[in-house]
């Protein structure tokens, strides 16, 4: 190495024309400095640190970067200007921008593909995971990202991907147990508020709403959570169905509201008649609102309510009729009796009588009072006679048809749907509840069951404690199983002793569960007849409905569950096998 300045000056001069380097007053100086040795000048060392505090604090670069900033380093300790430029250079090559563009489009094309296991929604959460947790982080972003577009598009089995979710989140350390508890405390707390308090009138969802939440405070692992999601999605199924009940049920109150409230001006007048329909109302809102009561309710009101105005039509004219056959025979009876003055009196005051009264038992009687008379002035005109006969015969039939209309009105305000015992439905509301009941459960693909169900020994009751106890017992019977079931299972009265319940949304091993709740409960509730306790007990038969079955077909192999039952010994339920027909489609 030359040591005189001289030397030094002229290699400077040679090294700058060989390295082509434009031979200005700096580029002299650093060649010089090189050649002879000397240390750099403040100027260099103020790059030199600059330099060193960039290495110092690159500390999240790619592994190509650190590689070249750790070459940078060591030849910048060495001051070896070959490996300050080869690091410099392989820097700037290794730094060039990350390829934003065709990220998005690996992005868009990953998102539209369908792929199992991912859903929309599990690939907005991982991409949410890996913004939150690298969106500082361009470098470390561009490889995350793609790497989870290339799993989403690869159809990498669910497992794979919460293990792949889990290997990103866990990243940067401590985070991620903080966000998916406070999320885990966000999902438990709607659960427990939001939802419970929505659900106030629907205690059973309500009380299953707080034990999800619980549930979701208590899920860490991935099988935790996957039971938890199928749990959430069957209460989500239930709240939807109940939801529509809700519509339902408002949409049949609003009807019944309008019928009412549309007849009561056109029946007001004869309060006796309506008496009958605003019991049902009545009934209908005292309690819980049941669907299939308000469905009853509606029905029946419209028959009576149609009934009852075509009624009123014949009663009126027959009234009428009535009225003017009478005024006919009074004038008539007036000539007989010309000749005989103290008859004329009487029969202005039958007249007059007559045009005040609109009352059938008051008519009935001035015309009683007229034939008295009429016998008394003793016609026996052949003519009159017949025409009198005739006219009478003419007003008793109208008077007849008055009393048989009447009945019938009364009769049909007695809601004809309902038992009046027990307060159940009869046979034809229980008839008209399955189809309704039959409809909803092949609208909605949901099982449909029915109970038989016959009280044992029901003959020796009436027989050892008379009618009126096996009367009541009747009503002690149907009042535990109205308490006992859901408010959504219909109760009917089938038959003397016999009751039929109606389990929609129920399996066979649902009902059968249902019907042996009730035998206990019947056991628990003691039926006591003039402070003696009697035990009552039933046999019963449940069936579950078959696709296209009948009704009476339905009933049928209930009602022979129910009678094996009875051969078995009495107080147990028993199940009813498949259908023939049934079979053969299963085995086919
Ligand atoms: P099993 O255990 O085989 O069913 O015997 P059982 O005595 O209950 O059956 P059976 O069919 O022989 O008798 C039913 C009795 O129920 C006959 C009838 O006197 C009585 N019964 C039917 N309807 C009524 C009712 O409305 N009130 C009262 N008190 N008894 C009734
Ligand atoms: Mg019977
Ligand atoms: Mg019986």
């Amino acid at each position: 190495m030359p040591s005189n300045p001289s030397e030094i000056a002229r290699e400077t001069l040679k090294t700058l024309s060989m390295r082509r380097i434009a031979p200005t007053p700096d580029n002299y100086r650093m060649i010089y400095d090189e050649i002879s040795g000397t240390p750099s000048d403040t100027a260099n060392t103020e790059v030199e640190r600059i330099l060193a505090r960039i290495i110092r604090e690159a500390t999240e670069a790619s592994p190509e970067i650190t590689k070249s900033l750790d070459l940078l380093e060591k030849s910048l300790g060495k001051r070896d200007s070959k490996g300050i430029e080869s690091a410099l250079s392989s820097l700037i090559k290794g730094s060039k921008p990350l390829d934003w563009g065709n990220l998005v489009r690996d992005f868009l094309r990953a998102w539209e593909t369908t792929s199992s296991g991912w859903t929309q929604a599990r690939k907005r959460d991982g991409l949410e995971t890996v913004l939150n947790n690298f969106g500082s982080n361009p470098d470390a972003l561009h490889q995350k990202l793609q790497s989870l577009f290339k799993s989403w598009s690869s159809g990498a089995s669910q497992t794979d991907l919460v293990d792949e979710g889990a290997e990103i989140i866990a990243a940067p350390a401590g985070k991620k147990g903080e966000v998916a508890d406070m999320l885990r405390e966000l999902l438990a707390q709607s659960y427990a508020a939001g939802f419970t308090a929505l659900l106030q009138h629907t205690p059973e969802l309500a009380s299953e709403a707080l034990a999800l939440s619980k549930k979701a405070r208590e899920s860490i692992n991935a099988k935790e959570i996957a039971d938890l999601a199928a749990k959430l999605k069957q209460f989500w199924f239930k709240l939807e169905i109940r939801a529509g009940d809700n519509a339902e049920i408002q949409e049949g109150l609003i009807g019944l509201l309008r019928l009412v409230i549309e007849n009561i001006s056109e029946i007001v007048v004869d309060d006796q008649y309506i008496q009958g329909q605003i019991d049902v109302v009545k009934d209908v809102i005292s309690g819980t609102l049941r669907r299939s009561m308000l469905d009853d309710a509606e029905r029946s009101l419209k028959t009576v309510i149609y009934k009852q105005s075509a009624l009123k039509v014949s009663i009126n004219e027959a009234k009428s009729s009535l009225k003017s056959m009478i005024a006919d025979f009074i004038e008539r009876l007036g000539e007989f009796s010309e000749s005989t003055g103290q008859y004329h009196d009487k029969i202005d005051m039958y007249s007059q009588k007559l045009s005040q009264s609109d009352d059938i038992s008051q008519i009935t009687a001035i015309l009683d009072e007229v034939l008295k008379e009429t016998k008394a002035i003793q016609l026996d005109t052949l003519r009159s006679r017949d025409g009198m006969l005739e006219t009478q015969g003419r007003a008793n039939a109208a008077n007849q048809r008055i009393i048989e209309l009447e009945s019938e009105l009364e009769n049909l305000s007695e809601m004809v749907r309902e038992d009046q015992l027990t307060r159940t439905l009869n046979r034809r509301g229980m008839e008209e509840a399955f189809d309704k009941e039959v409809s909803r459960s092949e609208r909605r693909g949901l099982p449909l069951c029915i109970a038989v169900i016959d009280i044992d020994d029901f003959k020796k009751l009436n027989d050892t404690l008379g009618h009126q106890a096996g009367d009541d017992a009747l009503v002690h019977l149907s009042k535990t199983i109205k308490e006992t079931t859901r408010p959504n299972d219909i109760v009917s009265r089938f038959g003397g002793e016999e009751f039929i319940v109606i389990l929609p949304d129920s399996n066979l091993d649902d009902a059968a569960q249902a019907i042996t709740r009730l035998q206990r409960e019947l056991t628990k509730r003691i039926f006591m007849h003039k402070n003696q306790k009697q035990v009552i007990t039933f046999s019963a038969g449940v069936a579950m409905r078959e696709a296209h079955e009948s009704r009476d077909t339905l009933i049928g192999r209930a009602d022979q569950a129910m009678y094996e039952a009875k051969k078995a010994g009495k107080n147990r339920v028993f199940a009813a096998p498949p259908s023939n027909a049934q079979r053969k489609n299963s085995n086919a």
